[in-house]
């Protein structure tokens, strides 16, 4: 039998050259560089809820670390470290080796280091602790949207939803299609240089985790402001487009969670600067409606000025 150490030491200690301290002491020590906050986000996932219990690990041990990366570049975050509380029902090498795999491709991407955590025997679940830094006035915050403002969201939303339905039995997807939606689903790609690039161009920011018009919603509230979006204008993915069940498509176009895309504000003197980030990060980033003054409510209207029905905004745990 493996011990809780021999896990610890076997897979996941790497050097974290940036830290004071790393894996191994009682905490953890961090000195952020001068003149930066600390950019801080735990998100859980759980067998059974946020995932099949038969995931792959590779792809488990990306995907928990990609949801952790995006609440930092939705917030404009350069990523830094990150602690791993993970309950495993048994010392599975072959499964700890592929998880652990998964983690470390992604972290290197982005020279993001573990630096801590937690391992214990149970119930699958994966708790991670990312911390970033951003700038002090430099911070996306979800309060900072003001009416006038354009609203922006980068790539396109719904593919992942779309991949649930299919692995629901709810559609039947093929091919280039099937292989798209999966992807989105178990491996996204957070969108790490786009936060940072953010910076200074954005005034609010969200990821979309629960779904476009729910994740607008959020920053609404926050912001005390209203919102218009033309149906025309939202982008597509490949799959959406070609879906056959209308209803389905406009479902996860709309409220379909687990994108990882983000959503931004930003003044209208700022469309210049939003295009060209555009084309340097070779990322579609589509003008999809502005910000209102009045009631935090989002209307969807059609060419004609039609405003159009949403039956469902977007996921929730409670809800
Ligand atoms: P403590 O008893 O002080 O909580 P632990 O025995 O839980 O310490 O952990 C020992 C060390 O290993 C600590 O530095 C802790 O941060 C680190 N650690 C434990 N589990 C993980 C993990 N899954 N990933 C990274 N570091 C871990
Ligand atoms: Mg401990």
């Amino acid at each position: 039998m493996t011990s809780e150490f021999d896990i610890i030491r076997k897979y996941f200690t790497r050097p974290a050259p940036t830290a004071v301290l790393g894996v191994g002491d009682d905490c953890a020590l961090l000195q952020p560089r001068p003149g930066m906050m600390l950019a801080l986000s735990t998100d859980m996932l759980l067998a059974g809820r946020h995932f099949f219990p038969d995931a792959e690990p590779g792809k488990l041990g990306h995907k928990a670390l990609a949801v952790n990366l995006s609440d930092l570049a939705a917030i404009g975050a350069d990523p830094r470290w990150a602690l791993l509380a993970i309950a495993l029902p048994e010392s599975d090498e072959t499964w700890i080796a592929a998880f652990a795999e998964g983690f470390f491709r992604l972290a290197e991407r982005w020279a993001l280091e573990l630096i801590g955590g937690d391992t214990t025997r149970g119930p699958l679940a994966i708790s991670i602790t990312a911390i970033g830094e951003v700038p002090p006035d430099f911070a996306l915050r979800r309060d900072a949207a003001r009416a006038g403002d354009d609203i922006w969201v980068s790539g396109a939303t719904g593919e992942a939803a779309l991949g649930l339905a299919h692995l629901n039995g709810r559609v039947r997807l093929e091919g280039a299609a099937r292989e798209a939606c999966l992807a989105r689903l178990h491996t996204p790609e957070p969108r790490v240089a786009l936060g940072g690039r953010l910076r200074g161009i954005a005034r609010s920011a969200i990821d979309v985790s629960d779904g476009l018009l729910a994740d607008l919603g959020h920053v609404l509230e926050a912001s005390g402001v209203g919102a218009q979006l033309t149906w025309e204008s939202l982008p597509r993915a490949p799959a959406i487009a070609a879906c056959r069940d209308e209803a389905l498509a406009k479902e996860c176009l709309l409220a379909g969670g687990d994108d990882y895309e983000l959503l931004f504000t930003a003044l209208r003197v700022k469309r210049g600067e939003v295009e060209a980030l555009a084309k340097d990060l070779d990322l579609p980033l589509t003008r999809i409606g502005s910000v209102t003054p009045g009631e935090p409510e989002v209307t969807v209207r059609d060419a004609r000025g039609d405003s159009i029905l949403v039956a469902r905004k977007g996921f929730d745990h409670f809800g």
